[in-house]
This record gives structure tokens, C-alpha cells and sequence, in this order.
């Protein structure tokens, strides 16, 4: 189908500037909605057709839908930065879309197109464009998804999906604000093991991560760092966020962050920041950081900062992690200079304030 048929009928109440104002002041993180949103139907026999850009509003079920049962759910998310001249660009929506094409192959789904996929980016932010902030610390996050809407209790692949585009204004991700989050390793739950879905941003990975986020709570620690189903011992991710080592410091710092083993997600952000590193005179790399490395590291001194990445908080510093036998301080526990310079780096693409020398924006 062409990608002009995304037929906008737009919601005829749509919050006043005013309203809107008052919003983005104080956003929080997936609090609250823009007035639209994009749905496109999948069906074995059309295909995908039916594109509407209609008013935000809830969808009506049958409790024998498919995906409440099994769980063919996926996800992404990616955001959408006011750039210095007023105009409105996504940032590498491209790859988006790819992990999106690779998330439903992996869970026998029909992959949405790519050009399906960033029409429907365009035409919700060109709709909604009145929420997108005018400030560095935020953005609008877009969150497109798609779950299988077939009715009935089989255990198979459905032959109907649904795709939905919902979009939300976002100050931070963490309250707290850039400042270092503690973690807690966790030996007794996994994400996600070989030929497993880690790589796919499906919602099943999220719930399962669930209880042991609540279980780093519970240790007094912010976020959970997952380590690999075999040994228990080999370094994955940070919660929804890649992490990245940093050995040295000034401008002879390289950052190293764990291989893709395929139990990991692939981070538009972890691979962004492979390139910025080295723009900035660093070196960067992939590795495998075991805890022991992580923990000699830092009695050593080798190892000087370390840091989580991701869309919703772009880059977060990690001051101290704990497990179940040893707790430790990373660097000094404050936000390393390193650290930031990435951070800020990485925004002032995103934001346009230096030039977009790897053609990452997609311009409005
Ligand atoms: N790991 C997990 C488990 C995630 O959910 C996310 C967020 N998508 C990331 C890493 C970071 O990915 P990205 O940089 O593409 O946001």
C-alpha cells in the first residue's frame, strides 16, 4: 500500500496551547498522551492496510484476544527533539524500524515496512508537533507497537495484528534527575538466555524483569544489572539500558560495552555512542566484562567510570553495585567526566546544536 493512504481524522478536542503549556512544564515519563495516534490493521488476506490517524482513545477487546494470552506483543521507542531552528526530527528512527522488523520475525509476526513505519512517525508528530518541548531535557517519546488481535485460545501464530503509534511528552526518565544510580547484580533471576527473545523488544522480556527490579529495590539499590544465563558471571545490561565501561580517563579514555551475544537488546543508543566516543577522540569498542573484571577493575583503578544508555534517559552514571557477596564503589560515585562529555555529546545531536555528521535526524 502507499504510504500517502494514512487517513487523518484527526481528534476535534484537542488540548488548548495552554493545556499543553502546563504539560510540558512538568512531563514525568508515560504520564500522559497526545491528543492522536496512528492504527494500521495486518490481515493474512489484505495485509496491511486500513492506516487511520485517529483521536487518542482506549481499544475495545474481546478477553479471547490473542496476545493477552500469549503474549505477541512487541515494542519500540525512539523520540522526537525540537531542533534549534523550530523544526521537529526523530532521531535514527531508521534503526527503529529495523528492530522492530527483527522483534516480530522473532516472534512470528508480520514485519510492518519501513516506510510504513516512519509515516506513521511523521504524520503523528506533524499532528501533535504543539508537544514537542523546546528544551534540551526533553523530548516527545514515541512508542509504537504492535500485538496480534486474532480471537481465540490457539496456540499459534494469529493471522490479525494491530499497529499503534502513541506518543508522550518526557522530562526525565529517572526523578532523580543525571545523577549516578546504584545497582544490584542479580545471580538468581536471568533476562534472557541463548535463542531466548533478549534481543527483541517484546513485552513478555519486560514482565519477566519484574520481580527482579523489585528484588534490587529490595536491596536498596535503583536498578538491576543482568548478567548472562550460563555462568551467572558475564556483564548483559542495566534494566531497559546498555551499559558501557570506561577504562582511563581524559583524552586517553576508551569505553567498552558487551558484545551483542544475542541474549542482550541491540541499543540504538549503545551503537550511537560506538561513533560519538570516537568523534570525540576516545576509543570504543565491544568486549566481555565479566563481575570480577568490573569489581578488579575498580579496586585497581584500570576502570574509571561506568555508565547505562538508552533512549528514555539517554546516558545515567552508576555510582556503586552490589551483589550478593561483595559491594563496590564505581570511580569516585559521583557522574565521571567521560560520562557526561558522551552525554552531553550525544544530546547536541539529537538536539541539532552541533552538525549531524553521521546523518542520524530525520527531519520533519
Ligand atoms: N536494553 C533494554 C532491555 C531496553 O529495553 C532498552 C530500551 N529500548 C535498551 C537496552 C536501550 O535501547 P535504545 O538505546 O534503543 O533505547
Amino acid at each position: 500500500m502507499s504510504t500517502s493512504t494514512i487517513v487523518r481524522t484527526p481528534s476535534a478536542a484537542p488540548r488548548s496551547a495552554e493545556e499543553i503549556a502546563a504539560i510540558l512544564e512538568n512531563p514525568g515519563f508515560g504520564r500522559v498522551f497526545t491528543d492522536n495516534m496512528v492504527t494500521i490493521r495486518w490481515t493474512e488476506a489484505e495485509g496491511w492496510h486500513d492506516a487511520q490517524l485517529v483521536p487518542y482513545a482506549p481499544i475495545p477487546m474481546d478477553p479471547a484476544t490473542n496476545f493477552i494470552h500469549y503474549g505477541q506483543s512487541i515494542f519500540e521507542g525512539l523520540k522526537a527533539y525540537r531542533q534549534p531552528d523550530g523544526s521537529i526530527a526523530t532521531f535514527r528512527p531508521e534503526a527503529n524500524a529495523a528492530r522492530f522488523a527483527r522483534s516480530a520475525a522473532r516472534l512470528a509476526m508480520p514485519a510492518l515496512p519501513e516506510e510504513l513505519f516512519l509515516e506513521s512517525l511523521r504524520v503523528l508528530v506533524e499532528q501533535d508537533s504543539t508537544y514537542v518541548p523546546d528544551d534540551q531535557e526533553k523530548s516527545l517519546y514515541l512508542r509504537p507497537f504492535m500485538f496480534s488481535t486474532e480471537v481465540g485460545l490457539g496456540v499459534r501464530p494469529a493471522n490479525e495484528y494491530l499497529y499503534v503509534l502513541i506518543a508522550s511528552p518526557a522530562g526525565a526518565y529517572f526523578p532523580r534527575g543525571v545523577k549516578p544510580v546504584s545497582v544490584w547484580l542479580s545471580t538468581e533471576y536471568v533476562r534472557a538466555a541463548p535463542g531466548g527473545t533478549g534481543e527483541a523488544k517484546c513485552a513478555g522480556n519486560y514482565a519477566a524483569s519484574l520481580i527482579a527490579q523489585a528484588q534490587a529495590a529490595a536491596q536498596g539499590c535503583d536498578q538491576v544489572v543482568w548478567l548472562d544465563a550460563h555462568e551467572h558471571r558475564w556483564v548483559e545490561e542495566m534494566g531497559g539500558m546498555n551499559l558501557y565501561f570506561v577504562y582511563g580517563s581524559g583524552d586517553d579514555a576508551r569505553i567498552v560495552t558487551p558484545e551483542l551475544t544475542g541474549s542482550l537488546l541491540p541499543g540504538v543508543t549503545r551503537d550511537s555512542l560506538l561513533s560519538v566516543a570516537k568523534d570525540l577522540g576516545y576509543g570504543s569498542g565491544e568486549g566481555r566484562i565479566s563481575i570480577d573484571d568490573w569489581r578488579e577493575g575498580n579496586a585497581s583503578g584500570e576502570l574509571t567510570e561506568v555508565f547505562a544508555c538508552g533512549t528514555a534517559a539517554v546516558i545515567t552514571p552508576v555510582g556503586s553495585v552490589k551483589s550478593a557477596d561483595h559491594s563496590w564503589t564505581v570511580g569516585d560515585g559521583g557522574s565521571g567526566a567521560v560520562t557526561m562529555r558522551l552525554r552531553q555529546a550525544l544530546l547536541d545531536i539529537q538536539t541539532g546544536v552541533t552538525p549531524d555528521v553521521h546523518g542520524w535526524l530525520h527531519t520533519l
